[in-house]
């Protein structure tokens, strides 16, 4: 029961119906986890119990927080969706089957995956608190990795960084992007991180003594010049992020790049107060003056940016900033009422595009409960369209975001997790076509997410397609009007001009 008092110690304000809530998910995902260990030899309920505590840290929801302990009770206790809902409630049951159906995903490393996974987790984490979720579990196995078997470590590295870092930035979520990037470093690429692990030793004493004398001049400065309520602190920049540094140019030269100085005042004044003092006390290099506080990052982020030789041969980087701006820096997204009320009430506009991606704050579901749309009747994700951009950070993947990919594409699953990439408003025929031709031409039934479904339905994002064939079964030429790839419809044809000859 201690595990339990570690959530409900970071819920401050919570009222006892959400403390009830998060009492009872955590009994029932230790009664459904009761029998399986961690590859550490521990209770495997600490897992889940660590995915909630960071969720709680976050100041998320009670339901966040039950859905956190509950999130592989699908996957690896064999508990039913609909056992959840009737436990849950429909809200649980969504949260929790969403975060089972990213863990499905599977990581090939070759490119074309890389990219489409990314694409997919966007895609069919319409509910950003998913992701979040997501997140936090993916943080707590990677806290863990040393336990997991050598050879499953470098995938799990990898993919840790590709994507789960990338989502995390991409949420503006920047200490957890710090630490899973520098947990993966190690893994995914051994022997950089031993070279940049070396350089930084050999230079952070030098630096961080440099770092100490200068804020408390600043500081002395700052105060003499009337400013209240700041405070100053510098940290060493995290092993990953120097590493992807040196290799776009190349070599480690300036202090600024291993580490920053952070000026955090009360208002915006006093970010422009803070920063004329601290141009004229050091002298700034030129082109390095940035005001992302006028104009944010598309993820949020706000500061002022300057860079001062320090006047003893040192290059610093300096960062302004009033509290809240600090805040959305480390946690982003989660720095939100939005995500902890689930309602959208102060919500900003530097995250229009976040909630661009949850249709049901903006424009209502896109199709009811049990509903699926039929061939022929239009509709789409238009709500993907928008994802802002934020080329300076990431090219491959903003500009990846930036077209309009989602609107003309499907991402679903075979059963077995692999990602099938269809043009939208494909059909379970050509699905099947893509999978195989002999899979298209006795195509007989297919069953979306575990139900039979008419042929001539329109997949979804995320759907999970089980084709069932038969060997005297064969197209017929009503397939044509509802098949949307080439391929399907060349093999529908042949077919057909064979029936016709013989
Ligand atoms: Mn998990």
């Amino acid at each position: 029961m201690h595990e339990l008092k570690a959530i409900l110690e970071k819920m401050s304000g919570a009222t006892p119906d959400e403390i009830a809530l998060v009492e009872k998910a955590y009994l029932f995902a230790e009664n459904a986890h009761k029998d399986q260990k961690r590859f550490s030899g521990e209770p495997y309920i600490i897992h889940p119990v660590e995915t909630a505590r960071e969720l709680a840290k976050l100041g998320m929801s009670a339901r966040v927080v039950a859905a956190g302990l509950l999130h592989d009770t699908i996957e690896d206790a064999g508990v039913t969706p609909d056992t959840l809902e009737a436990e849950f409630g429909k809200e649980i049951r969504f949260l929790v089957e969403g975060v089972s159906k990213l863990g499905r995903l599977k990581y090939r490393g070759a490119e074309r995956h890389r990219e489409s996974l990314r694409k997919l987790l966007i895609a069919t984490g319409k509910d950003t608190r998913v992701l979040i979720i997501k997140l936090m579990d993916r943080l707590h196995n990677m806290r863990t990795l040393r336990f997991v078997p050598e050879q499953k470590r470098t995938r799990i590295a990898l993919e840790t960084i590709e994507i789960y870092a990338a989502i995390a930035h991409r949420l503006g979520m920047g200490l957890v992007r710090r630490e899973l990037e520098d947990l993966a470093f190690e893994h995914a690429f051994p022997k950089e991180y031993a070279e940049i692990r070396k350089v930084l030793t050999e230079k952070s004493k030098e630096t961080l003594e440099r770092l100490h004398k200068m804020s408390r001049v600043l500081f002395k400065e700052l105060a003499k010049e009337g400013l209240k309520d700041m405070h100053i602190n510098y940290r060493v920049k995290g092993l990953y992020s120097l590493w992807r540094k040196l290799k776009r140019k190349g070599v480690i030269d300036n202090i600024y790049d291993i580490a920053a100085l952070r000026v955090v005042v009360k208002d915006i004044p006093d970010c422009y107060r803070a920063l004329g003092i601290i141009n004229n006390l050091w002298q700034p290099l030129p082109n390095k003056i940035k005001d992302y506080i006028a104009f944010p990052k598309p993820n949020g982020y706000q500061s002022l940016h300057t860079t001062v030789f320090s006047g003893d041969g040192g290059i610093v980087e300096i960062q302004i900033r009033t509290e809240p701006m600090h805040e959305e820096a480390e946690y982003g997204i989660t720095a939100h009422v939005l995500y902890k009320e689930g309602t959208q009430k102060g919500g900003r506009t530097s995250f229009d595009w976040i909630k661009s991606l949850i249709p049901s704050f903006k424009r209502g579901r896109l199709t009811a409960p049990g509903e699926r749309r039929r061939y022929g009747a239009r509709g789409g994700p238009e709500w993907l369209a928008d994802l802002g951009d934020d080329a300076e950070e990431d090219p491959d993947f903003e500009n990846a975001l930036k077209t309009d990919f989602f609107t003309h594409r499907v991402f679903v699953f075979t059963p077995k997790g692999d990602v099938v990439d269809l043009p939208a408003d494909s059909s379970p025929i050509d699905f099947a076509y893509a999978i195989h031709s002999d899979i298209g031409d006795h195509t007989f039934g297919a069953k979306i997410n575990g139900k039979m479904m008419p042929l001539d339905c329109v997949l979804e994002n995320g759907d999970i397609v089980d084709i069932q064939t038969r060997k005297n079964a064969w197209p017929i030429s009503k397939w044509l009007d509802f098949t949307k790839t080439t391929l399907a419809r060349r093999h529908i044809r042949l077919i057909l001009d064979k029936q016709k000859k013989s």
